[in-house]
């Protein structure tokens, strides 16, 4: 269970109307149960229920379970499709651990109202169903060219493009700092692709001859940077 609050030896965690009713309501905990805390950086902790009530309860931590495990520096960064779909992006590059999800709004992105509460909860919800200890952060929706603005020098770009179709699928191996970049259902205009292909840190990287769904694409980049350079 992700909570929002310190972890430690003997601490005390009141939890919120959803949580209780998810452990006592829908889980059936009593008192004196086990329950696996993480708050995102502290590691994942044993806590036992003390107080179980149907709008709150609370919990005590007993002990350390496990150490806190970041993923490597990896942003993914879209275009925000419809909403389904939107969810289904970070939802996936939770579990695939990306550090940061990162909205970024393109000359031809059609869905420019993104809920960042409403994603970053499904963030949260991924990270607990893969019972890691970290969530990623997601990001306030940048535009295209602010992003590129002040764009570091040692942050590698992976940029998906489907033009490339049939060409080179390598990509090239660097340490340190990445991102992977998604364009939106009508792909990037010529003056984006012409910018990223002028950065001498963004790798254009084809996923295959097929051109795929944003969503789709997401999920291939995220198995392909893990598997080239992940942990
Ligand atoms: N512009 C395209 C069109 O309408 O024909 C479609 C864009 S595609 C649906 C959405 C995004 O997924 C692209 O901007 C790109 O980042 C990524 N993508 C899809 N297929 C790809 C491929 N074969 N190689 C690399 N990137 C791909």
């Amino acid at each position: 269970l992700f909570v929002d609050a310190p972890l430690g030896q003997g601490q005390s965690v009141d939890l919120n109307r959803d949580q209780a009713h998810y452990l006592f309501g829908v889980m059936r905990l009593k008192p004196g149960a086990c329950v696996a805390l993480f708050n995102g950086h502290e590691g994942e902790w044993t806590a036992e229920v003390a107080e179980a009530g149907k709008r709150a309860g609370r919990l005590v931590c007993l002990g350390q379970a496990a150490p806190q495990l970041d993923p490597p520096d990896l942003w993914l960064m879209f275009a925000p499709i419809k909403k389904a779909r939107t969810d289904f992006i970070v939802e996936k590059a939770a579990e695939m651990g990306a550090a940061r999800i990162v909205p970024v709004l393109t000359e031809y992105t059609n869905s420019e109202r993104v809920r960042v509460d409403r994603l970053q909860a499904h963030a949260v919800e991924a990270a607990e169903q893969c019972g890691g200890t970290f969530v990623p952060e997601v990001a306030e929706p940048l535009t295209f060219d602010r992003l590129l603005e002040d764009w570091p020098e040692d942050r590698h770009i992976m940029f998906c493009d489907e033009g490339l179709a049939g060409a080179s699928r390598g990509l090239a191996v660097h340490d340190g700092k990445w991102a992977i970049l998604i364009g939106p259902e009508g792909g990037f205009s010529g003056r984006e692709r012409e910018r990223l292909r002028a950065m001498p840190n963004a790798h254009p990287v084809s996923l295959g001859p097929r051109i795929l769904r944003a969503d789709t694409a997401a999920v291939a980049a995220l198995t392909l940077w893990q598997t080239t350079m992940g942990d």
